[in-house]
């Protein structure tokens, strides 16, 4: 699709560059083992057919990693020919799509395995299955205890294959400079592995490490890594940029790829002690000049920005003022220069000198990078430049 930016009222620009360049700075970090590169929530919120374009010629990727099989889909829609993980669960009826697209699954119960291995019976097909294994957060893995079942069964249907790939994730890396609980949930993985060993399976490939182990833990990385949103150019948190600058480490590793960019769409001068838009939670003190933006929390921006979010207008701030509608905003811009009717906005990244960044828009709603990017719209057009 070619949609002039100048046409829209709101879009998001990826950057190519920014994603070449942070998976260049990943492979470099992880000394070229290859890349699972997670492209679940539409890619993070980026777009997940304009992501999966992007990074196909990037040959350090080898995996793109989903959490449903419709993701899978429009990953293979998108003409990505490599492997996919698939993170999350197949509905009962859609395990015939993982024939279909070619996906490798993940495995964490035993109904789950048992679908699949019917599946590659009647296909006559091995799949590639990923066995997550408990190790300390408690959301998919199988436990120690529950092993020997899952080899039985694995025997008992050849066809599949046998364990192609064993798996983890962190409960405790992102948020915490202190790491005795990833070392721990580390030592756990061995024991388990080696319990599969002993039992008669040997995984081929074993992959615990989503952006902050592979950055901060050369001991979790393995055969293969898991990033998310360092593809995007964002570090996972505050603590995981202290841990790897007090590490020495280089902290100029990333680039964030996405600007979320609308337009002015109305502009009126509003006489001090008015009030501005719903429930009257702002009231001017002298006279404002406010700008209408044609987005809301529909489109991603929180509600909880009202009266404490900030566009760019210019490379000025603008403050949010009053509370963010559904698909409306007001703005001030009464300090800004030559503000005129569809003058371009940037609401997430940077304009000129000044950069409002996905951290500080998620600090401003009480929450996280992860998800101020993850639910921006996928209605919003994507443009991709250089
Ligand atoms: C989302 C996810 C990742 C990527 O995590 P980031 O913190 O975004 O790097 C890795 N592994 C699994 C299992 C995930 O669900």
């Amino acid at each position: 699709m070619k949609t002039k930016p100048a046409a829209m009222l709101s879009w998001i620009e990826l950057s190519a560059s920014a994603l070449e360049q942070n998976i260049r700075s990943l492979s470099k970090l992880v000394k070229g083992r290859p890349i699972a590169a997670s492209v679940k929530s539409n890619a993070y919120g980026h777009g997940i057919s304009q992501v999966a374009t992007l990074l196909l010629p990037l040959r350090e990727v080898w995996y793109l990693s989903v959490h449903s099989v419709e993701e899978a889909r429009q990953c293979r829609f998108a003409g990505w020919n490599r492997a996919i993980m698939l993170l999350g669960p197949a509905a009962p009826s859609e395990v015939d799509a993982i024939i279909e697209y070619d996906l490798e699954p993940t495995i964490f119960d035993i109904e789950t395995l048992d679908a699949l291995g019917k599946l590659s019976k009647k296909h006559k097909r091995a799949i590639k299955t990923h066995l997550k294994l408990e190790t300390g957060t408690n959301r998919q893995g199988i436990t120690a205890k529950e092993i020997p079942a899952f080899v039985k069964l694995y025997k008992k249907y050849a066809s599949l294959g046998g364990i192609y790939g064993a798996s983890t994730h962190f409960a405790n890396i992102e948020d915490t400079t202190n790491h005795a609980y990833a070392e721990h949930q580390l030592d756990q993985f061995k024991t388990l592995v080696n319990q599969l060993k002993k039992n008669g399976c040997s995984p081929k490939l074993l992959h615990t490490a989503s952006s902050a182990a592979a950055i901060l833990f050369e001991k979790t990385r393995f055969d293969l890594v898991r990033p998310g949103i360092s593809v995007y150019g964002h570090w996972p948190s505050k603590e995981t940029y202290l841990s790897h600058k007090l590490m020495g480490g280089n902290n100029n590793l990333f680039t964030p790829l996405l600007t979320w960019k609308t337009r002015i769409t109305q502009l009126k001068n509003v006489p001090a002690g008015e009030f501005v838009s719903y429930g009257c939670t702002y009231r001017t003190t002298t006279k404002t000049k406010l700008a209408v933006l044609p987005i809301g929390y529909y489109d991603g921006y929180s509600r909880a920005l009202s009266n404490r979010g900030h566009v760019l207008v210019h490379g000025h701030r603008a403050p949010v003022r009053g509370r963010v509608c559904m698909n409306l905003m007001m703005v001030d811009v009464t300090h800004i220069p030559n503000v005129k009717l569809h003058d371009e906005v940037v609401v997430i990244g940077r304009q000129k000198d000044e950069v409002v960044s996905a951290e500080m828009v998620g600090d401003w709603a009480g929450t996280i990078n992860y998800e101020v990017l993850g639910r921006l719209n996928s209605a919003i057009p994507r443009v991709i430049v250089k």
